[in-house]
């Protein structure tokens, strides 16, 4: 292309796009080389293979992870075909709640990865607080899969940092809605679509604009490996955060810390989510940075 053509074309750079909520044991983990998703949380794995993926990652990602699901015996996701055994850490005591979080921390896992579902087996109050006052005490933070009547309720009142799916199976009240405004909530709203009118996803988009409008931190997240999703961007994901947030808010809740540019797309700054899907899709990564000669 000829010098003056290039000039006249903007050129924005961005950082690239953070996947808060993954599985990488269910997809190919191939197809996120190198392609505008440049870091993803794993939230439930068994933990020594996820550490081993997060040691050697597909090219150009940073993996952080969770280790496995902490619930109660019997509890959410126990036999589950897609879990492996190891992906599920039975904890039926305070004391147990300890040596569960002892071992998060010693196999190198950011966050501890809790269940709360109804209809099945339930962590007690005296353990969920024991394994979330001793996440905090190792400076990790407690991330809870929250489901059913009440469960969400009990995430927030207990301290728990983050939410891994906007509440989608209540309509919470606003006074707990205020009480998780200090919370960061994971989007996953695309796999409650589907055809009519979802009311799991409506549901969860009404809670998500309460949340955000109380001062809550919405952030994207996909559960890639939940069902057919794809391996990379989720343009629906983004599609639908984008009936939520746009601007600078949606930016902030799709890419990564502005300090780190690594996309660079020949189109101006994106607003909308259409505009964002646009860019991602125009989006290249910027070489990586040389060192500097000694
Ligand atoms: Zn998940």
């Amino acid at each position: 292309m000829p010098d003056g053509v290039a000039e006249s074309v903007p050129v924005v750079t961005l950082p690239g796009v953070v996947d808060h909520h993954v599985h990488l044991g269910l997809v190919d983990r191939a197809l996120l080389a190198d392609g505008p998703v440049t870091e993803v949380h794993d939230l439930g794995w068994d933990p020594r293979e996820v550490a081993a993926w997060a040691a050697d990652p597909p090219s150009g990602i940073l993996v952080r992870y969770a280790g496995p699901f902490h619930t109660a015996p019997g509890g959410y996701p126990t036999g589950r075909s897609w879990a492996p055994d190891a992906a599920v850490r039975h904890v039926a005591t305070p004391h147990e709640a300890a040596e569960a979080v002892a071992d998060v921390v010693a196999v190198g896992g950011f966050a501890v990865k809790v269940a709360l579902r109804a209809g099945m087996a339930l962590l007690p109050d005296d353990v969920l607080r024991a394994l979330v006052t001793e996440a905090h005490s190792a400076g990790l933070p407690v991330l809870v899969h929250a489901e059913g009547d009440g469960q969400a309720q009990r995430a927030i009142d207990v301290g728990a940092d983050v939410l891994v799916h906007v509440p989608w199976t209540e309509a919470l009240p606003d006074a707990v809605i205020a009480r998780a405004a200090r919370m960061t909530w994971i989007s996953t709203f695309a796999i409650h679509d589907g055809p009519g009118r979802p009311i799991g996803l409506e549901r969860a988009l009404d809670n998500a604009r309460r949340f955000v409008a109380a001062g809550g931190t919405l952030v994207y997240g996909t559960d890639m490996g939940n069902g057919p999703t794809p391996g990379g961007v989720n343009e629906r994901e983004i599609e639908l955060l984008g009936r939520v947030l746009e601007g600078r808010e949606l930016r902030r809740a799709v890419l990564g810390p502005p300090s780190a540019p690594t996309l660079t797309a020949p189109l101006p700054l994106p607003v909308t989510a259409t505009d964002l899907i646009t860019w991602l899709r125009a989006a290249r990564r910027l070489p990586a940075p040389r060192r500097p000669p000694r």
